[in-house]
């Protein structure tokens, strides 16, 4: 249930994101997660941002960015700010931010509330065996925390190599899902977390903090998975001194036996469906319905009715159920909606592919 309390921006003021690290082709899931976002902004006469988040080099690719972007525009999920379009809190991808994130993390060390820390993995690693071993929960024991200004510089001019940490301060951080209602989590058992590599390789939470502050977003739509980062990402607001945005936690799609997703779904691209012939008017009408219910018999809705009456009062806390008949159904129901000039020409590919007719 949407809480009382939140007061949305006007209409026109909201802004939301989908944030895509181009690590692999887009899914299911990140479909699903762009398509809310991109609901719930043109609900609310608000603006939709593509951001990708790249600054893991050697995972992130191109060509996943490439097919991303076009899965989406298949879709029919157009973004109004973003790499390719542009926009005024550019660039919108994270590769081409790295001056912004030094920024911040300069400020972090020069405020105190970050620091070098020059462990190695080894000396980690076995940090982590011995709180295992004695029954707590692996977290950094702030060996790095309290080294003297003369002895950081003395070890960064020898070219020790160093990791940017936060202080994580030990607190309750308490925030309102806008489906999940009040959550509080403990922080004391935490650990001061790494935010950076260095000074320009911003890590995950550190980066998409800064992002969404400076691009202004106002509600951050994302799934389940990302829980327990937004602690972090609150505590990190308040030492930069950032407005937190509103957050939504989208519930996990599980397999038709309630669990995980299997690979048969999950693994395959918004492309792979494509290819298997189904239309992507019936996956965006399936996906609304992974979590999002209006109440009521009716099955069929199109994008732009989708935008009239969407909202995220009914979006579910519990898992959504993926249910591949009810997608066939709808494809069927897309199918004979089309004429049969469009079907021939929607089926052309596949008779060439299957070597039935020649290429003109
Ligand atoms: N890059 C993150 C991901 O792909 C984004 C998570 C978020 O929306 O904050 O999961």
């Amino acid at each position: 249930m949407l809480s009382e309390e939140f007061k949305f921006q006007k209409p026109g003021e909201v802004r939301t994101r989908f944030a895509p690290a181009p690590t692999g082709v887009l899914h299911i899931g990140g479909a699903r997660t762009a398509l809310f976002n991109y609901l719930f902004a043109k609900k609310n006469e608000g603006v939709f941002i593509l951001r990708i988040e790249d600054t893991d080099i050697e995972r992130s690719g191109q060509e996943y960015e490439k097919d991303i972007m076009e899965s989406l525009k298949w879709l029919g999920i157009e973004w109004d700010e973003g790499p390719d379009v542009g926009g005024d809190y550019g660039p919108y991808r994270q590769s081409e931010r790295l001056n912004i994130y030094a920024k911040y993390l300069e400020k972090l060390l020069a405020e105190d509330k970050a620091y070098y820390c020059f462990c190695s993995e080894e000396e980690l690693e076995a940090q982590r065996q011995y709180q295992l071993s004695i029954g707590e929960a692996p977290h950094y024991s702030g060996k790095c925390a309290n080294l003297s200004k003369e002895e950081v510089q003395r070890l960064r001019e020898a070219g020790k190599s160093a990791v940017i940490r936060f202080r994580v301060p030990s607190k309750k951080v308490r925030f309102n899902d806008l489906i999940r209602g009040k959550l509080e989590f403990d922080t004391s058992l935490m650990g001061d977390i790494v935010i950076a590599k260095d000074l320009t390789i911003p890590l995950y939470n550190f980066a998409c903090v800064v992002d969404d502050f400076e691009m202004k977003i106002s509600q951050v739509i994302r799934g389940e998975e990302h829980i327990s980062n937004t602690p972090k990402q609150i505590l990190l607001q308040e030492a930069l001194n950032f407005p937190s945005p509103q957050y939504v936690h989208l519930p996990m799609i599980l397999g038709p036996d309630r669990t995980k997703l299997s690979k048969r779904y999950e693994a395959v691209g918004i492309s792979e469906y494509k290819k298997e012939g189904y239309l992507p008017e019936a996956l965006v009408n399936f996906m609304a319905f992974l979590g999002w219910n209006p109440g009521g018999e009716r099955e069929i809705y199109s994008i732009s009715s989708l935008i009239k009456e969407f909202s995220l009062e009914r979006v579910q806390k519990g898992g959504a159920i993926f249910n591949i008949k009810r997608l066939d159904f709808l494809n069927g129901f897309y199918i004979r909606q089309r004429s049969v000039e469009k079907l021939t020409e929607l089926c052309l590919p596949y008779l060439i592919e299957a070597g039935f007719l020649e290429k003109i």
